[in-house]
């Protein structure tokens, strides 16, 4: 959990620090914060960036799926319509961007699970496809 909330904030942090240079930008502030979470590497964000991450955190925190999957990847999805674009929009941005801005080894990290995921995705339509042949 707290790996996931860390990656989600180092990419929203990408993210923002290369689409909102312009905007005011501080500290991300939330109840993960408080948690420590993020230790020293706490997301500098804007204010609208700040409070779609506070809404990625909480979802993750009362997810119910054990194991959890991406959010991404999820069966079940429980983000409102607007957030899951939002967030779209933004891995879009900072995934390959967040393997040159000194987070390779999360950026890696979540690509092989994502990876992974498709594999056994394909795996899986093979199987059926090949039952039903
Ligand atoms: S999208 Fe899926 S994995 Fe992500 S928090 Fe919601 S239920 Fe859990
Ligand atoms: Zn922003």
């Amino acid at each position: 959990m707290r790996a996931d909330l860390r990656i989600l904030g180092l990419f929203v942090g990408v993210y923002c620090g290369g689409r909102h240079r312009d905007l005011a930008r501080e500290p991300h502030r939330s109840p993960a914060v408080d948690a420590d979470v993020y230790g020293r590497r706490v997301p500098v964000l804007c204010q609208d960036c700040s409070q779609h991450l506070e809404y990625g955190e909480a979802r993750r925190v009362f997810c119910t799926l054990d194991p959890k999957p991406f959010c991404a990847h999820c069966p079940v999805h429980c983000f409102k319509d607007s957030e899951r674009q939002w967030n779209r929009t933004m891995m879009r941005y900072s995934g390959r961007r967040s393997l040159t801005r000194g987070f390779a080894r999360e950026g890696a990290r979540h690509f092989a699970g994502s990876v992974g995921i498709r594999v056994r995705a394909l795996g899986r339509r093979l199987d059926t496809a090949l039952r039903r042949a």
